[in-house]
């Protein structure tokens, strides 16, 4: 018998190239981070400062795995974000000391029930069962920031069944890297382990079963996964 009631829960982690894994703490997303998106949404991107949702740790779905369609929704879509993996953390970060905290960046998809999030929205409900259930965060090894260096800029693409759904560039974010991990910190104490979803660009769309998503962004490793 171990130290508690029953067997703790495991650590998930992810790899990142030649180093350990890298033990995923919590998942901080940032929602409507894109005009275009933001605008799709049915937001206002210029008014309000970057809010915050979570998904749990155990809502990692590794490269290459199958994520089952998840229950209660008929509409799953795809939503390709950068990444940002913390190796430190902290209260009250200005922007300024954010990219030497960076451990380093991976290809991430906030998938997300959209029909479940609008419901929850019309009613001021919220997000957690549109946004946090089983498998909703796809994400691919993490690229150490000392090899992919500041990653601020590039091509940022989603494809279904090799069609292009999403194309933009990271430097469209209405919020940069620095400035999140600003605010964020001004809420929550970030810590060493955590992950951040950044936002993603227009052209969310549904998937069903069967499909196969890839999500890029230049300079790291690409993210791929069935729908089963
Ligand atoms: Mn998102």
């Amino acid at each position: 018998m171990g130290d508690y009631a029953f067997a703790t829960p495991p650590i998930i982690s992810l790899m990142s190239m030649s180093t350990k894994p890298f033990p995923v703490r919590r998942i901080y997303c940032v929602g409507q981070n894109y005009r275009e998106h933001a605008v799709e949404m049915g937001g206002n991107p210029e008014a309000d400062p970057p809010f915050f949702f979570m998904k749990p740790a155990s809502a990692i779905l590794q490269n290459g795995e199958t994520m089952p369609y998840p229950p209660g929704t008929r509409d799953l879509q795809h939503e390709v974000e950068l990444v940002v993996a913390m190796a430190m953390g902290g209260k009250n970060i200005p922007p300024e000391h954010v990219n030497d905290m960076i451990f380093g960046y991976a290809v991430g998809l906030d998938m997300t029930k959209r029909d479940v999030q609008h419901a929850a929205k019309k009613k001021g409900r919220p997000w957690e069962m549109a946004k946090a259930f089983d498998h909703s965060a796809p994400c691919s090894s993490i690229t150490p920031e000392m090899y992919s260096g500041v990653v601020a800029k590039g091509a940022i693409q989603c494809k279904v069944n090799g069609t292009l759904r999403q194309s933009a560039d990271v430097g469209d974010m209405i919020w940069g890297v620095p400035q999140i991990v600003h605010y964020l910190s001004q809420l929550v104490e970030v810590c060493a382990g955590d992950l951040i979803f950044t936002g993603t660009p227009a052209g969310v769309g549904p998937v069903v079963k069967g499909d196969k998503i890839e999500a890029t962004i230049a300079g790291l490793e690409t993210l791929s996964i069935k729908i089963g």
